[in-house]
């Protein structure tokens, strides 16, 4: 049987597991491809200080990050407040009528789980050295050594981990079962880890059926890509070839 596209929602779901960097990967992609975003790390942060797990000053400040531990076992206590969390995350999915990017670690899992029809769920990896320098340039003001914030990840990874198998049966090591694409970013730059996740095969085929789902603008765009010739009328302003998945500006000719 053939899928209708229209039976898809445009949802991207991009996740990883802490420090990975995910969010800013997430971030980036809803800029290019002009998406809604929604981070669920957003939702958590502010349930927490609704809780009083820590302030707004503690998560301007990066404390949020030394209390992950905290979090993770305070969800322990309240499984009913991650089942919240995880309930307004489909929601979120299952009523997105505009392109949309979700950012968040269980949300690939649940969109399988439930299945929701989304277009693309992305998963990123990177190996524990890279966590704990990306984790460092995300707080600055950390006085933890290397050693100390990579036991705190990975302390956390097995919380969640054991946190979700007992509430869902969901494996989160093993992310290929509920992922299209696994995105192994050791040793990338943002630039080059963004790079290599849209020149991904299984990205460009897939990023296709998001076209469709542009509402109408005033305005409309046209441009010609100059790698495969594809002519491009619509109101969306990306310039993400659908053919052949070229994104290089200067390849792309501009002819509103
Ligand atoms: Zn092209």
């Amino acid at each position: 049987m053939i899928t209708s596209y229209m039976d898809l929602l445009p949802v991207i779901i991009l996740g990883g597991l802490g420090s990975t960097g995910s969010t800013t990967l997430a971030r980036k992609l809803s800029q290019a491809l002009d998406l809604t975003f929604y981070s669920v790390g957003e939702i958590i942060r502010s349930l927490c200080v609704k809780e009083g797990i820590c302030t707004k000053e503690d998560i301007k400040n990066g404390m949020f990050e030394k209390m992950y531990k905290d979090l993770a076992e305070f969800l322990k206590k309240n499984p009913k407040l991650n089942q919240k969390i995880d309930q307004e995350t489909i929601e979120i999915i299952k009523n997105a009528k505009n392109p949309t990017c979700i950012e968040g670690r269980i949300a690939s899992a649940l969109a399988t789980k439930e299945k929701l029809p989304v277009i693309l769920k992305i998963w990123i990896t990177a190996d524990i050295t890279d966590r704990v320098k990306r984790f460092r340039i995300k707080n600055p003001k950390t006085t933890l050594p290397e050693d100390e914030i990579a036991k705190i990840l990975l302390e956390r990874d097995k919380l969640e981990a054991e946190q979700y198998f007992k509430l869902y049966q969901i494996e989160l090591d093993k992310p290929s079962l509920y992922n299209d694409i696994v995105l192994d970013t050791s040793g990338l730059s943002v630039e080059d880890s963004y790079f290599k996740l849209i020149q991904h095969e299984v990205f460009r085929e897939k990023i296709k059926k998001l076209w469709q789902f542009f509402p109408s603008y005033d305005v409309v765009y046209r441009w010609k890509c100059e790698v495969c010739g594809y002519l491009y009328e619509g109101f969306t302003p990306i310039h993400l070839c659908p053919h052949c998945g070229n994104i290089d500006e200067q390849k792309i000719t501009d002819l509103t």
